[in-house]
């Protein structure tokens, strides 16, 4: 490739992170552009880069021992692990190297024995402890998450979900036999759980550890090897996971790259064997577009505009206290936050005080001074936000600090459907209130509109919660709570229709990064079992056949 066209790729940084040293490569100079115009193959020889890692946990080198933290010591070059592969014409790609590289692990088979999950999921624990001050820090740099919500999203759910996975790993992993017509009775039929290959997962940035590492557990437990492309707008845990990530797992595996659109582009135009995706709808398009290319298999974790109907029989402060919490917890940036409240104007009389009583309760007279709440992750998403307070009236809250990136946490009251608080996902602290007659009015409302991610009912009367559950279709549904659904690794997470395809969580993950192979082993004798299937073909034959392979659908069987 050029290097006139790798320059025009981007004027930024392009970062590689995928040596046992966390070394990173760096295509902005002439001296880096120099060393990948050499590096043509498959297999280059081992050379100098300029270092960029960081990490210092102890252990042994992860490319000898995968899934033992290495002892990275970062600085400068490298003298052994894998070497950038960097691939120049024909392919063309600067990404492309990496993927072969990965794609040639996986083929060696190295990723497939239990033991090597097991060791890799160990270390992603290890990741997790020893990390844990770093990714408080760095996510309560970039978006001022409260470090109790970031324990709990970022650690406490990985934690759940890695011990899950280890602790049913070999169950998962084992062929599932399955039930067989007459003529197989003596074979064996099963479903393989086999690995894709290699798989990309591209995560945003409201939830930046969460959402590359729960994905990138299944994809390990499943025995693939893995490229992550972290969020370029949570800045510190992006560098974060690119310094210290590759000093835990194995770097012939699993790599990060970093980087924002003009390398996602570039990355995604090679093949992968499996995409998951978490972000907005709009760029769920884009990935969905590039991997048709491929046909390679998606999953689209989207957002949407979640609703959230609160009956007039209720008990008003609990509906409030769990709305705010939802809908204020990391500063409304959660893509199953409630988006909007739908109630009858008796309903958002009542529930105004304890709105405003559940808010004072959380985060004090002045939410700007309280620890327990975030702010907005950057100026764009904080202006997108600042203009949909014109909608409706303002309730509570409605104070902005452009500085700061501080938007109260704000009830907007009588907001119309067509007023811009209603006509996108909000994704901040703002939560507007949508009058209807009744219930049948909001869950006209609610199919009037793209299916959401999750739909939210409140009402003591457990026949509404279910008249909306069975009236609505959504990702998933919670009763009487927001967002709580999501704690449980036993259900599936995941969107429907323009909020995305496919689920994750516990059992899900490893099974959305499995393919399910049907697999049939024969005996290599008996062949007269098999004779009524070989032409020449005869009404005898015919008779036979269907004997043993009909399948007759039950209570039609006549007994003589
Ligand atoms: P985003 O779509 O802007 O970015 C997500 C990822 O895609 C990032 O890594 C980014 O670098 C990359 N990207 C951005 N533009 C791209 C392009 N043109 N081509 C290729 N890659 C591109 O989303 P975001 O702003 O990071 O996150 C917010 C959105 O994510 C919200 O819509 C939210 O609802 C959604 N979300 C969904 C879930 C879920 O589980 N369904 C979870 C969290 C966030």
């Amino acid at each position: 490739m050029p290097i006139s066209t790798l320059r025009s790729m981007s004027s930024n940084w392009i970062l590689l992170y995928f040596t046992s040293r966390a070394t990173t490569l760096s295509m902005d100079t002439g001296s880096s552009f120099q060393q990948l115009g050499m590096q043509q193959h498959l297999q280059p020889p081992r050379q100098q880069l300029s270092g960029y890692g960081k990490c210092s946990t102890t252990g042994s080198d992860p490319g000898k021992n995968p899934g033992k933290a290495a002892e990275c010591s970062g600085g400068s070059g490298i003298e052994k692990g894998p070497v950038p592969m960097v691939c120049s014409t024909p392919c063309g790609n600067p990404y492309a190297g990496l993927v072969s590289h990965l794609r040639a692990s996986w083929l060696s088979g190295k990723t497939r024995p239990m033991e090597y999950r097991v060791a890799q999921l160990e270390a992603l624990g290890r990741f997790l402890d020893d990390k844990k001050q770093e990714i408080l820090e760095a996510t309560e740099l970039d978006m001022g998450k409260p470090s109790f919500e970031a324990f709990f999203s970022e650690i406490l759910l990985c934690k759940n979900e890695l011990n899950i996975t280890l602790n049913n790993l070999s169950h998962w992993m084992k062929d599932e036999h399955v039930d067989k017509n007459l003529v197989l009775q003596l074979d064996s039929a099963f479903i393989r759980k086999d690995p894709y290959g290699v798989v990309l997962i591209i995560a945003p940035w409201n939830y930046p550890i969460h959402l590359f590492l729960v994905p990138l557990i299944g994809a390990i437990a499943a025995g693939n090897c893995a490229i992550i492309k972290p969020s370029e707008i949570a800045k510190n845990t992006e560098r974060l996971i690119a310094e210290t990530l590759s000093c835990y797992l194995d770097n012939d595996c699993f790599a990060v790259v970093t980087g924002g659109v003009p390398e996602t582009t570039r990355l995604l135009e090679n093949k992968f064997d499996y995409i998951f995706f978490t972000g907005s709808s709009p760029v769920g398009r884009i990935v969905m577009t590039a991997a048709a290319k491929h046909l390679t298999p998606v999953t689209l974790e989207l957002g949407g505009k979640n609703p959230c109907y609160v009956s007039d029989t209720c008990d008003v402060t609990n509906v409030a206290r769990r709305v705010v919490w939802g809908r204020f917890f990391n500063a409304g940036q959660t893509c199953i936050a409630p988006d909007y409240l739908l109630c009858t104007i008796e309903m958002q009389e009542k529930l105004m005080p304890a709105l405003r009583a559940a808010i004072t309760e959380f985060f004090g007279p002045n939410p700007r001074e309280s620890p327990d709440f975030g702010r907005i992750v950057s100026d764009k998403q904080f202006q997108r936000l600042r203009a949909l307070l014109c909608s409706g009236r303002v309730a509570i809250g409605g104070q902005t600090d452009e500085a700061e990136r501080y938007i109260a946490p704000t009830v907007l009251a009588d907001v119309l459907p067509s007023d811009p608080a209603m006509q996108e996902e909000i994704f901040g602290p703002i939560l507007p209130i949508v009058v209807i007659a009744n219930m049948d009015e909001a869950i006209d409302f609610i199919n009037a509109r793209p299916r959401p991610l999750a739909v939210y009912a409140f009402s003591c009367d457990s026949k509404i919660v279910n008249q909306v559950l069975e009236r609505t279709s959504s990702g998933g549904f919670c009763g009487n709570d927001t967002l709580m659904h999501l704690t449980l690794t036993s259900l599936p997470f995941g969107g429907i229709g323009s909020c995305g395809v496919g689920k994750y969580h516990g059992k899900f993950t490893f099974d959305t990064f499995s393919h399910h192979r049907g697999c049939l082993h024969r005996n290599m004798g008996l062949e007269t079992l098999n004779s009524p299937r070989y032409p020449p073909y005869t009404q005898q034959k015919l008779g036979l056949l269907t004997t043993t392979f009909e399948v007759k659908r039950r209570g039609t069987c006549t007994l003589l």
